[in-house]
C-alpha cells in the first residue's frame, strides 16, 4: 500500500520542516517542488529567510562550545548513528530523492549507501597532535581546532550524498553546522535534518531551504566562520568573493570536463561500457562524469560503435520505473542548456551515432546521445555539458591527446585506459587534475581526498587533507627554559 504523506490544499505533499536549534518548524513561506519525470509541482518546501538564518547561525553558535569540547571518539559516535539512520530510512529516502532529482530509484538507494559509508569511513581518521621539533630548548606542537560554524551549500545533483560528506566532515572535527541544500532538491536533504534531531544536542546541525539568495547571505554572514560549496564555477566564485568580506575559510567543489584518454591496446567494447556508464550515470549530472572522449585512431570507430551501441540499448523513463537507467534531467534550466548544445552540436556538422532526437514532454528526458568527429572548439567538448550526451574525439599521437585533454579551465579528474598499466599511469600522471584515473573513472573513498585543480575547485573532501579543511592549525611553542 502506498504511504500516505500530508498535503495541504494545493494537493501537494508538505510534511517537510525546517531544523533550527532542535526544532523542526515552518517559516510561513513555501515554494513549490518540481518531479522532473512530469515537469509538475509535487510538493513544497518550507522556505528561510534571513530571520530563520541567523536564529540557525545563533544556535550553532550556542552549541559549539559543548559539541567542540567533545572527544573525536564521541562525535564519531553520533555520525555513526546518522550514518544506521540513513541506511534504516534507506527507501524512504530513496523515493523522495528520485521523485524530487529523477535519477533511478536503484541509483538513489546507492547514493544513500554512499553517504552513509564514506561517512563512516572519515569517522576513523585520526588527526593526532603533531611534534615538530622537540629538543634541549624547545617543545613545538601544531594542534587543529575546529573554526566554529559551518555553513554546507550543496547542489542538485547528489545531494544527501554532497551533503553527507560536508556534514560529517564538519562535525567530526569539532564544528557545528548550518546546511542549505539547493532549492531544486531540498527534501530529502530537510528529512535527513529530521534524523539528525533525533541523534545531535540542539544547534549543532541546523537544516534550511532556501532560494540562491540564502546561500549568499551565508556566505556574507559573520557568524559564519567557513563555507563548504559545492556547485558550479559561475557560483564558486561568487562564493569565494562574498567570503573575501570576513575572510571566512572555504572549500570548493565545483564543475569539471573529464576527459578520458583510450590507448590503441584495449577492448573497445568492454572500454565502452564502463565509460558509458562513467558518462551517464545520474544522467551525466555528476561532477566527476566523463565528459569528453579521446580514442586512438585504431579503435576509433570500434569504440564510438560500442558506445552508441550502449546508448541504443539504455533505457530511459522516470525513475520509479524498474530498468530504468537513465531517468529524467533534473530542472527545466539544466534541459534548456542541453537543448542549446545539442542544436549546437547539429549545427556544426558533427556525426550523431545514437540518441539525438528529444523527446516532447511531459517531463525533462534527454536520450542518451553519442557524437562523433566533433570541432574541438565545439560547445560540447568546452564547456560543462552536466548531461548524457558524450562526445567522442579522435588523436594519432598520445602526447596530442594529453595536450587537448589539458587545454581547459577546469581540473576536476580524468582517466586513461589501457591494457599497460605502466603507460597509463604515466600519462595519468601528466593530467592537470585533482583525481587522475587507470581504467576506472568515478572511485572515491572516505580515505583518498578528492576536488578540483584549476578552476575545479580549492581545498579538498575527504582522507586527512579534507578533514583539516574544517579546523584551524595551531601552533603551541613552549621555551623549556624557566624565566
Ligand atoms: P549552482 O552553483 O547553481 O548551485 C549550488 C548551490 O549554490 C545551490 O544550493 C544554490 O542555491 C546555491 N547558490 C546559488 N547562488 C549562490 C550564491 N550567490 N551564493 C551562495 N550560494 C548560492 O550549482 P548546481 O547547478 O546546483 O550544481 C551543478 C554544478 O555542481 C555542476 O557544475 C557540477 O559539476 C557541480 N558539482 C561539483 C561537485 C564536486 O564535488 N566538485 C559535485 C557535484 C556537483
Amino acid at each position: 500500500m502506498a504511504v500516505q504523506h500530508a498535503s495541504d490544499d494545493t494537493g501537494l505533499r508538505s510534511d517537510f520542516f525546517l531544523l533550527i536549534d532542535g526544532e523542526l518548524v515552518t517559516s510561513g513561506r513555501w515554494f513549490d517542488v518540481i518531479d522532473p519525470a512530469t515537469g509538475a509541482p509535487f510538493a513544497r518546501s518550507p522556505e528561510a529567510g534571513r530571520a530563520e538564518l541567523d536564529r540557525a547561525v545563533a544556535a550553532a553558535r550556542r552549541a559549539f562550545p559543548a559539541w567542540s569540547a567533545l572527544s573525536f571518539e564521541e562525535r564519531a559516535a553520533y555520525i555513526r548513528r546518522l550514518c544506521d539512520a540513513l541506511r534504516k530510512h534507506q527507501d524512504e529516502l530513496a523515493e523522495l530523492l528520485t521523485r524530487e532529482q529523477g535519477k533511478p530509484v536503484g541509483q538513489s538507494r546507492d547514493e544513500i549507501t554512499r553517504a552513509a559509508t564514506q561517512s563512516e569511513g572519515m569517522t576513523k581518521i585520526q588527526i593526532p597532535v603533531e611534534t615538530l621539533v622537540d629538543d634541549s630548548e624547545r617543545h613545538i606542537e601544531l594542534h587543529y581546532v575546529p573554526l566554529g560554524v559551518v555553513g554546507i551549500i550543496t547542489p542538485w545533483n547528489a545531494p544527501i550524498n554532497l551533503a553527507a560528506g560536508p556534514l560529517t566532515a564538519a562535525l567530526y572535527t569539532g564544528n557545528t553546522a548550518v546546511l542549505k541544500p539547493s532549492p531544486y532538491t531540498p527534501l530529502s536533504t530537510l528529512k535527513v535534518g529530521e534524523l539528525a534531531r533525533e541523534i545531535f544536542p540542539a544547534g549543532v546541525v541546523n537544516v534550511l531551504a532556501g532560494g540562491n539568495d540564502l546561500g549568499q547571505w551565508m556566505t556574507e554572514h559573520p557568524g559564519i566562520d567557513k563555507i563548504s560549496f559545492t556547485g558550479s564555477v559561475a557560483t564558486g566564485k561568487k562564493v569565494m568573493a562574498a567570503a573575501a568580506g570576513t575572510l571566512k575559510r572555504i572549500t570548493l567543489e565545483l564543475g569539471g570536463n573529464d576527459a578520458a584518454i583510450v590507448l590503441e591496446d584495449v577492448d573497445p567494447k568492454s572500454v565502452a561500457r564502463k565509460l558509458f556508464f562513467a558518462a551517464t550515470v545520474n544522467c551525466g549530472q555528476v561532477c566527476m562524469a566523463v565528459k569528453r572522449i579521446y580514442a586512438h585512431e585504431s579503435i576509433y570507430d570500434a569504440l564510438c560503435e560500442a558506445l552508441a551501441d550502449e546508448a541504443r540499448n539504455a533505457k530511459v523513463g522516470p525513475g520509479m520505473e524498474p530498468g530504468v537507467q537513465i531517468g529524467p534531467i533534473q530542472n527545466r534550466m539544466q534541459y534548456e542548456k542541453l537543448l542549446g548544445i545539442l542544436e549546437d552540436t547539429k549545427r556544426s556538422g558533427a556525426r550523431i551515432l545514437a540518441g539525438g532526437e528529444v523527446p516532447k514532454g511531459p517531463g525533462y528526458f534527454f536520450p542518451p546521445t553519442i557524437v562523433a568527429d566533433i570541432d574541438e572548439n565545439s560547445r560540447l567538448v568546452q564547456e560543462e555539458q552536466f548531461g548524457p550526451i558524450v562526445p567522442v574525439l579522435k588523436f594519432s599521437d598520445v602526447e596530442d591527446a594529453i595536450r587537448r585533454a589539458n587545454a581547459t579551465r577546469y581540473g576536476l579528474a580524468g582517466s586513461v585506459w589501457s591494457r599497460d598499466i605502466a603507460r597509463a599511469t604515466a600519462i595519468a600522471a601528466r593530467l592537470e587534475v585533482g583525481t587522475a584515473w587507470v581504467n576506472q573513472h568515478r572511485a572515491t573513498s572516505a580515505f583518498v581526498p578528492f576536488g578540483g585543480a584549476k578552476e575545479s575547485g580549492i581545498g579538498r573532501q575527504y582522507s586527512i587533507l579534507g578533514l583539516k579543511g574544517y579546523m584551524e592549525p595551531r601552533v603551541v611553542s613552549v621555551l623549556k627554559q624557566v624565566p
